[in-house]
């Protein structure tokens, strides 16, 4: 992996990657990228075009049209097995760049990151193995089907998570035979290009994957707009989610979202309660909050009320603030400014609300984009703080009488994408789980996934599902083949043609 990428301190430049090649803009121009943790200029960032995106697009297509990818599987599961294991060998610096980048805690990203070679290896054995199907027909006939490849894919992603999330897309875009352009998050796309010198190095043809960057509201909207994709794939926030769906839309092509989240946790008083304590202070705070199954709203028995929210608050008070690239930090910075004070100003609204600051004084370092772990107590369902996503570290503890109120208040928001239950009555967690309206459900655990899982949300939360079987076969279209195998005449318009038919 090339040293310029690696090296830590000098100013980096992050081109497009097109056709194999780092390339520049057509503009040749730049915007710069901050550190989190310093707020100090980190990286120049090429400023993607319309023009550039379309001329990416159409790299991709002649690249999919080209070359053996999307005929020849085997080609393609030593490719993505390759990738795995080059991911594998370049881990520390894949770490070492998206701590930088997002702000986010190194032992966090050391542990997300070391799975990302499972989705390639997970994909590449899908691909290897799925078998095609032979419906009932009739005799005479074969009648078989094939799942073939999109064509060029597009994927927007985020800067939370921002090699997994393009990972849970791109290894079963390639284990099914397309070939993609990415336009990753403008807040994180460093360790995408980092990503796509592994990808040169893979066995991948030149071409297969591209990558755009720039603004959402200008490359990614020029990608969503795009007439010659077969699909387009984003995670982002939920009106994001809107506007490119609305324009895959205009082009009836599939679309794929996974958008905004505001988890509940329901903790009832029959729980393990140091492990609820603990359980819902990882939900709340890994990531610093920044991810979209946050367990941003605890919904904890009256029973028990006051002394979990005592115990939550304790512990929330001895996280450690402090730079990213510290083995000791748990919180690190948010991703940027505009973030930071975004969260700043959703802390001011819960008091204003009402709700009591049970938490979120203490000082954080002077420099860079820290907000101070937060705990709202006595938060009512209606406040703004229980139903906007705020996407930081900032959590909120409501307080239930019945089981049917706790069923009321977790489905009472617009989102549906995780929950958690926290009990110890086994039959009371499954009665829970077929009733809350959210494609993920944890059961004394919070932010479990893999590979095989689908991953995905109800409501304004997302359509569609990341990870497992149903997920690759969304990367391809079904054709159906009906093969005669007789040597009977048919002429339909002789007059002597009178079986059933279709048509
Ligand atoms: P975002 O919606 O601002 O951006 C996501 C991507 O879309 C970026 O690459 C951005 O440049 C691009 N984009 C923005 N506007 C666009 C437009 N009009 N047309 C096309 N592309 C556009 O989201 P973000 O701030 O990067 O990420 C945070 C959001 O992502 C949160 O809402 C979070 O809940 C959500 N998220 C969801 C999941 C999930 O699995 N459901 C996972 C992670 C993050």
């Amino acid at each position: 992996m090339s040293s310029k990428l690696m090296a830590s301190t000098e100013l980096q430049r992050c081109e497009q990657f097109v056709g194999g090649q780092f390339v520049p803009s057509v503009s040749g121009e730049y915007f710069p990228l901050f550190n989190p943790e310093n707020g100090q200029l980190a990286a120049e960032i090429a400023h993607s075009t319309p023009r550039d995106v379309e001329n990416a697009v159409q790299v991709a297509k002649r690249a999919f049209k080209d070359s053996r990818w999307a005929a020849h599987r085997e080609v393609r599961v030593s490719a993505l097995r390759a990738l795995a294991s080059q991911l594998r060998q370049n881990l520390p610096i894949l770490v070492e760049a998206e701590a930088r980048v997002t702000g986010r805690p190194i032992r966090e990203m050391r542990a997300q990151l070391g799975r990302l070679p499972e989705w390639y290896d997970y994909f590449a054995s899908i691909a290897e193995t799925l078998e095609d199907t032979v419906p009932p027909f009739g005799s005479g006939y074969l009648n078989y089907t094939r799942r073939e490849p999109l064509g060029v894919v597009g994927l927007l992603t985020p800067w939370n998570h921002p090699l997994l999330i393009l990972t849970k897309k791109l290894a079963p875009a390639l284990a099914a035979g397309n070939a993609v352009v990415i336009k990753p998050s403008e807040l994180a796309p460093i360790t995408i290009n980092m990503l796509a010198e592994l990808i040169r190095d893979s066995g991948i043809p030149e071409g297969i994957v591209n990558v755009v960057h720039g603004l959402g509201s200008i490359a990614g909207k020029a990608l969503a707009e795009n007439p010659l994709l077969g699909k387009i794939d984003l995670t982002g926030g939920t009106p994001t989610g809107r506007a490119v769906a609305a324009a895959a839309g205009q082009n009836l092509i599939k679309v794929a979202a996974e958008l905004g989240g505001k988890a509940s946790l329901i903790v009832f008083d029959d729980v393990d309660f140091e492990a609820a304590v603990n359980g819902a202070v990882f939900a709340g705070y890994i990531a610093s909050g920044q991810t979209c199954v946050q367990g941003a709203r605890v919904l904890v028995s009256e029973k028990m009320y006051d002394r979990f929210a005592t115990a939550f608050v304790e512990k929330v008070s001895k996280l450690r603030v402090g730079p990213p690239l510290d083995v000791r930090t748990d919180v690190g910075p948010l991703v940027a400014e505009r973030q930071r004070d975004r969260v700043l100003s959703f802390i001011e609204t819960g008091v204003r609300e009402g709700a009591t600051l049970a938490y979120g004084k203490a000082p954080v370092p002077p420099q860079g984009w820290y907000v101070c772990p937060t705990v709202f107590t006595d938060v009512t369902n209606i406040m703004t703080i229980a139903q906007e996503e705020i996407f930081g570290p900032v959590v909120c503890l409501l307080r239930y009488r019945s089981e049917e109120e706790a069923i009321s208040l977790a489905n009472g928001t617009r989102y549906g994408l995780a929950m958690g239950i926290w009990t110890n009555d086994i039959r009371r967690a499954h009665r829970l789980a077929t009733q809350l309206e959210a494609g993920v459900i944890w059961i004394n655990d919070h932010h479990r996934i893999g590979p095989a899982s689908p991953w995905g949300g109800y409501k304004d939360s997302g359509v569609g599902r990341e990870n497992g079987i149903d997920c690759y076969k969304d990367y391809t279209q079904l054709k159906n083949i009906i093969v005669k195998t007789t040597p009977d005449q048919f002429d339909w318009f002789d007059g002597t043609a009178g079986d059933k038919r279709y048509s």
